[in-house]
């Protein structure tokens, strides 16, 4: 997101940006350890809305940015093993489609016959749509930093940001480890650490760390080159293709809130045991890496946008466990609210910080 609002500011012509990272390298916090899923797929029309403006800022990446991103166009599919499910899917399907997005209904016999490697006899149905995809989140970071730099802003590492100054409601500086930087305007892109920027201007920013896990395999000849998405919707569980071989995480649904980025031993073999039953040639596979992340959770599993009761202070974070694909329009977004005072790209009025004080929220219901 800091990357994104970096180059789009500079594009507008603002000349003085300043991206701080507290990290040796950019991109490594939540970015840098999803699973590169981009997706139109989602139950609530600002959250389509927000993919059908930034997936195709993804697709013209390389020719924009001139960065290469490798974007895999091969398609989600979200299987459905309870009635419950069905029902929402088929409601989310149709929202999708009045939309334009294109998202297919398919049966259970359709869903065993594209996947014959997978056990799938409780499959009740999926949906998929073609243009969902894979693309390089370091790729996508590192792109939108050296265009942004091109443009004149600069983009510093290994700077923490330690405290906000305000004088008469307003920001006036930020404190950081290698000195003060006053200004009058301040982005809180800080992903799961939101939150801790937040307190340190006197704003509540609901924003949770949740831990989530995940690994990939040496290669697997059965798993053919357009393998898609797959996500067991039910058990949160998911596997695409990585390299020759296969990503695959499953989130725990009791996972304690917190910082910690450790890999939980106990819950991989929760994940192996449940990935083995419905993909048995697993079994056969070695383990190449696994690493933990954190999701950024808000109440309602919707990122927030916009102005604080600080003026100057902005916030773009909390998106939940699917904000890497919204980075592209996130940028645009928060240039539009900065320089016009308004989103223009998508309305996102609803997703302001305010919701969560005045009972507004509305509720994401596709979360992996
Ligand atoms: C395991 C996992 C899988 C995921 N899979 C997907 C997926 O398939 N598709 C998808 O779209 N999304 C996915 N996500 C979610 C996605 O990663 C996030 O929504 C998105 O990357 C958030 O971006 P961000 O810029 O807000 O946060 P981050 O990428 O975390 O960036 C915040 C940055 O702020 C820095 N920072 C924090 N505090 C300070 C400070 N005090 N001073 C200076 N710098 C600071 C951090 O070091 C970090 O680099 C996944 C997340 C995880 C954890």
């Amino acid at each position: 997101m800091g990357a994104s609002v970096a180059y789009h500011l500079a594009k507008r012509g603002v000349k003085n940006v300043l991206l701080l990272e507290k990290d040796a390298f950019f991109g490594q916090g939540a970015t840098g350890r999803c699973a590169g899923g981009v997706r139109y797929q989602f139950s609530t029309e600002v959250n389509v809305r927000l993919s059908m403006a930034s997936l195709p800022m993804l697709e013209r990446f390389e020719a924009e940015i001139g960065q290469a991103i490798d974007y895999r166009q091969c398609g989600y599919l979200i299987f459905l093993t309870t009635l419950q499910d069905l029902t929402v899917f088929q409601h989310n399907l149709a929202m999708q489609n009045s939309l334009g997005v294109k998202t297919e209904w398919l049966s259970g016999d359709e869903v065993r016959r594209r996947l014959p490697m997978m056990h799938l006899e409780d499959v009740l149905a999926a949906t998929y749509n073609p243009k969902d995809g894979l693309v390089d989140p370091h790729g996508v970071v590192m792109g939108y930093i050296n265009a942004a730099s091109r443009l004149g802003a600069r983009a510093i590492n290994n700077v923490e940001v330690t405290g906000m100054l305000l004088a008469g409601g307003k920001i006036v500086a930020v404190e950081t480890k290698a000195g003060t930087v006053s200004t009058p305007r301040v982005v809180n892109a800080a992903g799961p650490w939101a939150g801790l920027i937040g307190a340190m201007a006197g704003v509540e920013i609901p924003i949770t760390p949740v831990r989530r896990q995940m690994l990939t395999t040496t290669p697997l000849a059965e798993i053919p080159p357009d393998f898609p998405f797959v996500i067991d919707f039910a058990q949160s569980l998911y596997f695409h293709r990585e390299g020759e071989g296969l990503l695959t995480g499953m989130s725990n649904p009791d996972q304690a809130p917190g910082f910690d980025q450790e890999i939980d031993s106990q819950w991989e073999l929760v994940h192996l045991e449940a990935a083995s039953a419905r993909l048995p040639l697993l079994e056969k596979a070695g383990l190449v890496s696994h690493w933990a992340g954190l999701y950024e959770v808000t109440p309602d599993a919707h990122p927030i946008f916009g102005n604080t009761p600080v003026e100057g202070f902005y916030v773009c974070a909390g998106f939940s466990g699917h904000g890497f694909m919204h980075g592209p329009v996130t940028g645009q977004l928060m240039s539009e609210i900065i320089l016009d005072g308004q989103a223009q790209v998508v309305d996102v009025t609803a997703l302001d910080l305010a919701r969560f004080s005045e009972g507004r929220l509305i509720q994401e219901y596709n979360v992996v």
